[in-house]
């Protein structure tokens, strides 16, 4: 490991990411309030996540269920953290996932919305849930299709165990932060076309490089690793 990722520790990385977000809410008319960061540690050990937390980070983010288990229990003593999982979930992780996060960012099928809300049931109170939009059109990339939008934001409304919060987007990569733009609109237009705000509060759109443009565009959750936490290794 070499030591440029200690050169800048967490908490000087997290203020920077913080002041981006202030600085573009008010760019864009927006109280900085109403955008939340979300920190996405995936692949990082929990003392990253440990570190943030010191900052002053509640809200992280975690792509894979395993390693949201072991994240939750190495960080059990951490009273108000707050985990998302924003990553591909299996209906046969569900159950690992709907016991552990407050919040599933990328829900694309009406199964995994069953499955999310069978093993929801035994929770305090209901799971959130975003709904997944394939933005690119990628043929390979998770997202249910916007044509396919209506049915599935249904059948979570009639699941009492999920509580529908929103839409999600992961655009495909672009050269510019300005080349997201599109997407990102798009997503906000989806919103505005099955219900507004009221009915989808959340846009959990906008990553390291694009952050600014999708609050420009109306994000609510930006998901932020690799500013907060240095670069990944291969897998991610
Ligand atoms: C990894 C990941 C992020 C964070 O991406 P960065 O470019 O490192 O900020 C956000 N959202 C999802 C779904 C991710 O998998």
């Amino acid at each position: 490991m070499s030591g440029e990722r200690d050169e800048v520790g967490i908490p000087e990385r997290l203020a920077a990411v913080r002041a981006r977000v202030e600085r573009a809410a008010r760019a864009a008319g927006r109280d900085p309030a109403s955008v939340v960061l979300l920190a996405v540690s995936k692949t990082k050990p929990s003392e990253d996540v440990r570190a943030a937390f010191a900052a002053g980070q509640r809200r992280f983010g975690e792509n894979y269920a395993q390693e949201l288990v072991d994240k939750v229990e190495a960080l059990a003593d951490l009273g108000d953290i707050e985990w998302h999982f924003v990553g591909r979930l299996q209906t046969n992780k569900a159950k690992l996932v709907a016991s552990r996060a407050a919040v599933v960012h990328a829900v694309d099928s009406e199964r995994l919305a069953q499955e999310l809300a069978k093993r929801a049931e035994g929770r305090a109170r209901p799971l959130d849930v975003l709904v997944e939009v394939n933005v690119g059109g990628e043929a390979s990339k998770g997202g249910v299709e916007p044509d396919a939008l209506a049915p599935i934001l249904r059948s979570i409304e009639a699941l009492s165990a999920l509580r529908l919060r929103g839409l999600m987007s992961i655009p495909p990569p672009t050269e510019t932060p300005e080349g997201a733009r599109r997407f990102h609109r798009a997503l906000a237009a989806l919103r505005e076309a099955h219900g507004g705000a009221a009915r989808l509060p959340e846009l959990s759109m906008g990553m390291t490089d694009d952050l600014e443009v999708a609050i420009e565009e109306g994000a609510t959750i930006v998901r932020v690793g690799t500013a907060i936490f240095g670069a990944r290794g291969a897998r991610a």
